[in-house]
């Protein structure tokens, strides 16, 4: 055993002293960097930062995949590792391939089946007579957005829900507790949200980076910029539904109504239109500030509105 233990501790120090195990770590933590520069300094551009998360994602998956490789083999091929010449270089070309392959099917497995999991989470019915109204509203918005095919589904709860699931069936969930809490008129701009999550292809990218922050639990990165990139998504759909239903200050008294109210439970936490926390590690931005960028928008438009009323009255 104390043999056992001491050719291990001889093949990990070959290993982790390697030129070529460290450079193939090199490599991923100046990609890493690089990319991080320019997520850092792109704050305006929503769109090329969940691009460029989706590579840090992909990257500290290979990272980690890539040292759990490492390690798998210093230990279960300790000898050779340790005194076989080429050992070295065999593993760490070995826990290359391992990585890439590990990485490429956890990340397979999360977009495939992460949505379905979640609707199942949250066990949804179909909406009743007095809720078909619902189904009717986002078809029509899905028909001028070019979103078709989602489906509405309820899921009875207290909490005030509403979240946008992707994959193969696009789904919108809300709760019958924000369906009881909210007006007709305030629902539409939430749902509206809802089904800009699904056409900016967040709703996908919101599961997936869900679940994977769970796999990597440990991962700095994923603690940091999952709820970053999270905020931004958040403002972008606020806005789209601002524009396309014209209630932007509508969906900001919906959002003062949900505030007053008790966080919904965990479960939804990341992927209903509100919950709990803020600053760094927040998934959601503060309520002030969308309320307030949501008024801004309404005085734009309602200032558009208006000068196009008078320019189309009579002159004189
Ligand atoms: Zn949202």
């Amino acid at each position: 055993m104390a043999d056992l233990l001491h050719v291990i501790g001889e093949a990990l120090e070959a290993y982790w002293l390697s030129p070529l195990s460290l450079s193939v770590l090199a490599v991923c933590v100046a990609s890493i960097g690089t990319l991080l520069y320019v997520f850092v300094t792109n704050a305006q551009n929503p769109k090329l930062r969940v691009s460029l998360l989706t590579g840090l994602y992909a990257l500290s998956i290979f990272f980690w995949a890539f040292v759990g490789a490492s390690f798998v083999l210093c230990v279960s091929q300790a000898r050779m590792v340790a005194y076989a010449r080429n050992g070295v270089s065999f593993a760490v070309f070995g826990a290359v391939v391992g990585g890439l392959a590990a990485s490429a099917i956890i990340s397979l497995l999360v977009w495939r089946y992460g949505n379905a999991a979640v609707i199942r989470k949250f066990t949804p019915r179909n909406p009743a007579p007095n809720e078909t109204w619902l189904q009717q509203y986002v078809d029509l918005l899905g028909k001028f957005e070019r979103v078709p095919g989602v489906r509405v589904r309820i899921v009875e709860s207290n909490d005030a829900l509403a979240m946008a699931v992707g994959g193969a069936h696009q789904t919108i969930l809300v709760s019958s507790g924000l369906l009881a809490l909210l007006e007709r008129d305030e629902i539409e701009p939430v749902v509206a949200h809802e089904l800009m999550h699904l056409k900016h292809h967040d709703a996908e990218f919101k599961v997936f980076s869900r679940v994977l922050s769970r796999i990597l639990f440990f991962d700095p990165f994923s603690k940091f910029f999952d709820p970053a990139v999270h905020r931004e998504r958040e403002y972008l759909a606020d806005e789209a539904s601002g524009r396309t239903t014209g209630k932007p200050a509508t969906l900001a008294s919906a959002l003062l109504k949900l505030v007053d109210r008790a966080p919904p439970a965990q479960s939804a936490w990341g992927l209903s239109i509100f919950g709990p926390g803020t600053g760094l590690f927040s998934r959601y931005p503060p309520v002030g500030e969308r309320v307030q960028r949501l008024l801004l928008l309404a005085e734009i438009l309602g200032n558009r509105s208006n000068s196009g009323n008078s320019s189309s009255r009579p002159a004189g």
